[in-house]
This record gives structure tokens, sequence and C-alpha cells, in this order.
């Protein structure tokens, strides 16, 4: 299968995904307690619904969102509330949390399975919204907001992310290979809900297993009038990012400041697909996570399925603990994942995988001065000019950056990675992107 691709720029680093491609996934059993914060996705932080000493259920909602943009939370285990208080947070450093610790002799919630062809569109976005479901591959936009466009966009097509093209991860790969029946189906579900028949799943060349079982399962699908299909992409980075999967598979450029709407394209990653699955089918809450643990500075790599709210000091217990080279964590994959200071802070919705990096997985020499190599700018997949946002950024000038392009900049990284002087790129951009965001407010 020839893989299509997008044109500019892009670059391909080291995968590192023979660590956990081949393990299976793996549920770990539940925490003592878990810690779900009031703000895990987009929008505005949710508000409590329960208080201290409340008993509630696995799969019970316990904060919501009433007016605003924002998502359900729901507990992830059976237990009391022991505190809502704030608790280290992966992406805010603090933030308010509800705590919940479990009851070790309650069983788990079980889930009855339904036919979804028998439901409206509108029972379906119902579910997704009442689950609490967000995008679980990137910033977790409510998802039931993105099922619903506004009608002047005619959205033709659904694509389905399956390109997991940052290094390290394996969790999409995992599940289209262990569960691409589900996959599909959920790809279905999608459809109906948007009213449209075109779905093509996007997967990198890099997981020939996962498309040929994708493949297999759509020869004995049902005959309906969806169609659904699988297109290889070439192995290179960031070919699942939103812009550049859509160009490589339709050929359509979303415009500058533009959503994919804009070009009639809708684009849900494959966990969340499987989430709108197990809402639609059986009520299921989001609450689950399957994410991949990996890096050299951890005893065992895994596809771990972890309730939300687990911390990562449980996680680490869980694999056996960290090696003596440890140097790094991270959460989400090393190209666009966040580095955490904290074991202590818990998996969100959005956690995609957790990397502890040894020594050699990393590099922590200091940066050094611009050389105007211009390997930056080639390397940007929005053409962006790095390397004047990073000089105009130490000059304290990083509000005069809007010239070039910095707010289209999307962070995945490909300026940093080949970058021969260590400039931290990206950072450079975040700062220059908040100073334009505060002075215009
Ligand atoms: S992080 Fe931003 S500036 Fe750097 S390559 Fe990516 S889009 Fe371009
Ligand atoms: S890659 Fe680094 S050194 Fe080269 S031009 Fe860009 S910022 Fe400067």
């Amino acid at each position: 299968m020839a893989g299509v691709s997008f044109v500019k720029g892009g670059v391909h680093p080291e995968e590192h995904k023979e660590l956990t491609q081949h393990l299976p996934i793996e549920e770990m059993p539940p925490p003592k307690e878990v810690v779900l914060p009031l703000s895990m996705h987009f929008g505005a932080p949710a508000k409590p619904i329960v208080g201290k000493k409340q008993e509630v259920r696995e799969g019970d909602p316990i904060a919501v969102v009433e007016k605003a943009l924002g998502a359900t939370i729901h507990s992830s285990v059976t237990g009391t509330v022991k505190a809502i208080e704030p608790r280290p947070h992966p992406i805010m450093v603090r933030c308010d949390a509800i705590i919940i610790e479990r009851d070790p002799a309650a069983p788990p919630r079980q889930y009855e399975s339904e036919d979804w062809r028998s439901l409206t569109r509108e029972q379906l976005l119902g579910r997704v919204r009442d689950s609490g479901i967000v995008g679980l591959g990137g910033a977790g936009f409510p998802t039931h907001v993105k099922l619903s466009p506004p009608p002047a966009a005619k959205v033709d097509t659904l694509i389905l992310n399956g390109a997991e093209c940052e290094p390290y991860l394996t969790t999409d790969h995992r599940i289209m290979l262990e569960q691409p029946a589900k996959v599909i189906e959920g790809a279905k579900i999608i459809l109906k809900t948007l009213g449209i028949k075109k779905c093509i799943i996007g997967v990198e060349l890099n997981k020939p297993d996962a498309i040929n079982a994708l493949n297999k399962v759509l020869e004995k699908a049902r005959r309906d009038d969806m169609s659904v299909s699988v297109q290889g992409m070439r192995v290179k980075y960031p070919q699942g990012s939103e812009k550049q999967l859509i160009f490589a598979l339709t050929g359509r450029s979303v415009p500058g400041g533009g959503l994919p709407f804009d070009v009639a394209v809708i684009v849900q990653n494959i966990s969340t697909t499987l989430a709108i699955f197990e809402a639609a089918t059986m009520q299921k809450p989001l609450y689950e996570k399957v994410m991949t643990v990996s890096g050299r500075g951890v005893r065992r790599q895994a596809n771990l399925k972890v309730k939300v709210g687990t911390v990562l000091s449980d996680v680490v217990d869980y694999l056996g603990g960290t090696t003596d080279d440890l140097v790094k964590i991270v959460t989400g994959g090393p190209m666009m994942g966040f580095a955490m200071s904290s074991l202590e802070v818990p998996v969100v919705k959005t956690t995609s995988g957790i990397l502890f990096l040894g020594s050699k997985e990393t590099d922590l020499s200091p940066h050094g001065p611009c050389i105007h190599c211009g390997w930056c700018i080639e390397a940007c997949p929005m053409g962006l000019s790095p390397k004047e946002v990073g000089i105009y950024v130490e000059a304290g000038r990083g509000h005069l950056t809007e010239k070039f392009g910095v707010m289209e900049c999307f962070e995945c990284g490909c300026c940093a990675f080949v970058c021969p002087a260590k400039r931290p790129l990206v950072q450079f951009a975040r700062l220059a992107k908040m100073d334009i965001k505060r002075r215009g407010a």
C-alpha cells in the first residue's frame, strides 16, 4: 500500500515503539484512591455535585459544567469522597480535585450492551454528552460539541486519526489491533450522528497489523450505505496533527485560523472513537483510559488501562518502580508532551502516555545562540520562521512575532527537534503567543 502524506516540513524522530507495540493492553487493578481534577479538558472547570463523605458509585457524575463549554466528570471507582482540595495537575501545576477513597469490597460496575442502530442522532449525541467524552488525542475538546458543527459547514467526511505519529506511543495501535470491530462500529455511530456517509481511517504504515485487522473487519462488515475505508500514511511526524492529516487524506487545506469543518471534515481520534462506541452502546461514561507507559527509566513498559484519577506513583509501583537512570518524566509523547516534576499528578482523560526517559533518551544540555542554519524553517510543517520568534522572545519582543505566523504554531516540536543549537523553540513560541494574547486582552 502506498502511503499518503502532507508535503511541507516534518521530521523523522527515532520511533522507540518497539518497547511497547507488541504488548497487549493490560488492566491495572484500581488504586486505593483516585484524584479527579475539576479541570481535565478544554473549556470551563467542572463544579462538584458531591460533597465530602458522600458515597459514590463507579460511573456516577461527580462534577458538571452547566452553562459554559465543558464536560461532565464521573467517578472512576466506587467509594467515598475524602476531600475536595487542590492537588498537583499535569498541566496547570495545581488544581482543585475530588479525591475518592475506593471501597475495596465493591464489585466493578457492569454495563449492558444494546444496538445503537435503534437510536436517533439526538439520542446518540446525548449519550456522548452525558458520558463526558472529550478528544483524547489532544487538548480535550468536548466531543458532543465537535459532533455538532454549524449547518453551514456542510461536513461530508469523517477522518479517524490512527496515525499515532508521536514516538513511544502505541495506545491507538493496540486498540485498532485488539478491538477493530469496535473502532469500525464507533466510526459508523459517528457517521450517523453527523448524518454523513464517508469515513477514512488514516493509519501510518508502521502499523501493518492494525491496518490488516481493520480491513478484515471491513471485509466481513454488514452491508449498509456507509463507506468506511482504511488509508495507509507515510511514517513522518506530525502526520497525525489535524491539518496535516486532512491534507494527506483529502487534499484539502484548512485555512489559517480555521477549523477542520471549514473544509467539510471532522476528525476524531481512535481512543475517542472507542469511548463513543462504549457510550452509545452501553451508556458507559469515560472514566478509564488506555495509555502507554514507556521509556528506559521504568522497570516494566506497558499499554495500560487505568482508572482516570490514578496518580503516577501508583502506576510506577504497579510496574516495579523506576530505574536508577531515570532523568525525565513526560506525560504525552516526547515531541508534544509536558515534563512532570511530581509523581503525585493524576492520569486525566487526555493522558495518552507517560514516559520515563533515561539518560540516553533525553538531551539536557544547555542551548546556545542561533547559528542561522535555517533547519527549523525547513522542518516547520506550517511554513513558519521559528528562529525569528526565538530571537524576538529573547529580546523581550515576543508580542511582535505575529508577522512570523506564530499564532499558527501548534507546538509540534519539529523545529526544536532539528535545531543544532538545542534552542527551546516551542517554549519561545508558547511565550510569544501568551504575550500576544495577553496584550490583545
Ligand atoms: S512547533 Fe510551531 S514553529 Fe515549531 S515546527 Fe511546529 S508549528 Fe512550526
Ligand atoms: S535551527 Fe536553530 S540554529 Fe538553525 S536557524 Fe533555527 S533556531 Fe537558528
